[in-house]
């Protein structure tokens, strides 16, 4: 271990390197750095941003009148492959928080034995707001100015919050006229008609309840047969509440924005899906007794999958949490002090850098896919998916009990552990 002199820069001057996601995301790498005994020239590399891109995006909206927004576009770290990571469009979006989310990405791939480095993107923009054509229009002209930094094999944009399928149709579309021949592999989370691959669509929330499955299994239980409360019915929570339940789970609850259903004999998911569908939510469903939000997250079950929004769990109502496990399916639903509260009080918490990986590795695949022009049936997607997020799972579960660690620190340790040997293999920070 070298011992290291200050040459100035731990004093962070940027507004950027200080937002609490990022600061909380490094906090994570110290933590996971220091179980395997890190190099601190491999953690000081590993606590910045490669590259971070700002964009001005220029949009004629539908009154004629051009807005400009702006466009994000952080490179984290290349070390294991191109840079991947989602396009978020978000009123609150900074380059802080795009810092933030390249780093966790970062670790995500890391930890899940993705051939990917980290990277994130976003537009300042309320999506909500925008007419289709705008949205278009405003896609495009992002597309093309970060377009000298995307491609196949340097970086490789998907969906995030406020963009979807479509959007990456566009991103694919303006790319591959720039470049004058198609060019499928610039992103991920396509429509299957233009190159997407099978299984993307339910990817994640069938990763969350392989992951639960396989914890289940691990401390001598069974998933079939639990009751399961799941908060947010999007894409993540809704299909992982459908898999539970195909797999002989109980759902008691579920929720979104307009609030919790409850019906301790089990939901019938596939009929609520289809309300959501028609309905856009939950609000007016019957076939259960109406909670809060607030309550349902306290509900005695064997699991909760908090599949909704960052945050959720914290100091306040960690204590009273009265689920077995928690397996994270949102970004950062539980905060850390959170995490060690429940973990002192025997809560088994699969981390969200695992439990909602399976939305990279199909994206992984649809790569893959693309590059070679020969796709897969559903059945070869969600195999190969279990078999990698399992690995991931055991790795992290193997590392904690040695370590007598959460799984969080335990995932953090593998994530840091596989950048650091691939950092030294490359020669970049010999010890
Ligand atoms: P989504 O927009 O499809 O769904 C979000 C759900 O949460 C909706 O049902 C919404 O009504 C509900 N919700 C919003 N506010 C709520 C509140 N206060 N209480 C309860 N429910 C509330 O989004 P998604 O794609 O399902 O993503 C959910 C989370 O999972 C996010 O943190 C996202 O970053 C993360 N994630 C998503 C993917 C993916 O493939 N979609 C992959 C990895 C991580």
């Amino acid at each position: 271990m070298s011992s290291q002199k200050s040459y100035g820069e731990d004093l962070v001057v940027e507004e950027h390197l200080r937002h609490p996601l990022f600061l909380n995301a490094l906090e994570s790498v110290e933590e996971g750095g220091k179980l395997i005994n890190a190099d601190p020239n491999i953690l000081a590399r590993l606590k910045r941003p490669k590259r971070c891109i700002v964009v001005s995006v220029p949009v004629r909206m539908d009154d004629y009148n051009v807005r400009v927004f702006t466009g994000y576009r952080v490179q984290y770290n290349s070390t294991l492959g191109p840079y991947k990571g989602g396009i978020r469009y978000h009123q609150n979006v900074n380059m802080g928080e795009v810092v933030g989310l390249a780093a966790l990405m970062m670790i995500k791939n890391s930890v899940m034995g993705l051939p990917y480095g980290g990277g994130k993107g976003g537009i300042t923009v309320d999506p909500t707001k925008l007419s289709r054509t705008e949205k278009q229009n405003l896609t495009r002209r992002y597309t093309s100015e970060i377009g000298p930094f995307i491609g196949p094999n340097k970086d490789i944009p998907a969906p995030d919050v406020g963009t979807d399928p479509q959007t990456m149709a566009w991103m694919m579309d303006t790319y591959s006229q720039e470049q004058g021949y198609t060019q499928s592999g610039v992103v991920t989370g396509k429509p299957v008609e233009i190159g997407g691959s099978l299984g993307r669509n339910g990817a994640t929330g069938l990763g969350v309840v392989y992951v639960a499955e396989r914890i289940f299994e691990r401390l001598g239980r069974s998933l079939k047969g639990s009751r399961i409360v799941v908060q947010g019915f999007g894409n993540v929570g809704s299909h992982a509440a459908l898999y539970a339940s195909d797999r002989g789970a109980k759902v008691i609850a579920v929720s979104d924005v307009s609030g919790g259903v409850f019906n301790g004999d089990g939901l019938n998911v596939k009929e609520m899906m289809d309300y959501v569908t028609k309905n856009k939510s939950l609000a007016g469903y019957d076939r259960g007794q109406r909670i809060s939000n607030d309550e349902l997250l306290l509900l005695d079950c064997d699991a909760l999958f908090p599949c909704a929004l960052e945050g959720v769990i914290g100091a306040h109502n960690a204590e009273k949490i009265k689920a077995k496990i928690i397996v994270e399916g949102a970004n950062g639903p539980l905060t850390n002090e959170a995490t060690k509260i429940l973990h002192k009080k025997g809560v088994f918490i699969v981390p969200d850098i695992i439990a909602n990986g399976g939305g990279v590795v199909v994206s992984y695949f649809e790569w893959v896919q693309d590059s070679m022009s020969f796709f897969w049936d559903e059945d070869e997607v969600n195999s190969r998916l279990k078999s990698i997020i399992i690995k991931a799972c055991d790795r992290a579960y193997t590392m904690a009990q040695e370590k007598n660690v959460d799984m969080r620190q335990a995932a953090m340790a593998v994530s840091i552990d596989r950048l650091q040997r691939a950092m030294l293999l490359r020669g970049l920070y010999p010890r």
